[in-house]
């Protein structure tokens, strides 16, 4: 993963681009992309089992109690993303709080896509990312450089792609699949 305290040729630039807003999704959407792409796709169709699931109610708890003494701002942009705001003194951070870093890469995107969001939608720029796993102690900051920002429109193409399938794309059975909200849905 090249994502942590990345500097090179292939910094973002200030420019934004045009986007076509029925692309945009939310960023737990980006998330499950990398996940699970049954899982996307049930989400997506409002099959949610989410609230049951005691992992997603412990990730709840655990983002209220973490950063309680850092002065953080929720935000949620047009009904789309929710975004909490650390104000550093290096600037305006993004934090997301995650329980363990087990789909590190999935976080990243997750991330990514917010800082993308906040830089083509909002024209908000100079916004870094970090994924806080306050249980590890571990922190990963993510940066928007412009291979990443092409990467991002291509994952939303894709993402909207399987939203719009008739049907959920068939379970691939995965280490995982036991402590997924879905996995009555898909296994039993
Ligand atoms: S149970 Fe497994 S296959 Fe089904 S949605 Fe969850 S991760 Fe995907």
């Amino acid at each position: 993963m090249v994502l942590q305290g990345q500097s090179n040729s292939t910094e973002s630039s200030d420019e934004t681009i045009e986007i076509d807003p029925e692309i945009l999704v939310g960023g737990v959407k980006v998330n499950y992309y990398f996940h699970c792409k049954t899982q996307l796709w049930l989400f997506s169709h409002y099959i949610t089992y989410e609230q049951e699931s005691d992992l997603v109610i412990a990730g709840k708890i655990l983002e209220k109690e973490s950063f309680k003494n850092i002065k953080t701002k929720n935000l949620l942009i047009d009904d789309k993303i929710s975004l909490d705001f650390v104000k550093s003194s290096g600037g305006l951070v993004v934090v997301d709080i995650k329980k363990s870093s087990k789909f590190e890469e999935a976080h990243i995107y997750q991330v990514l896509y917010y800082l993308w969001y906040l830089k083509n939608i909002k024209k908000v720029l100079k916004v870094k990312g970090i994924v806080a796993y306050p249980s590890e102690r571990k922190r990963t900051e993510v940066n928007l450089t412009a291979e990443k920002e092409s990467e991002m429109l291509r994952i939303l193409e894709e993402i909207n792609k399987i939203i719009s399938l008739p049907e959920s794309p068939k379970p691939v059975y995965k280490p995982y699949c036991k402590s997924c909200a879905y996995y009555e849905f898909c296994w039993v």
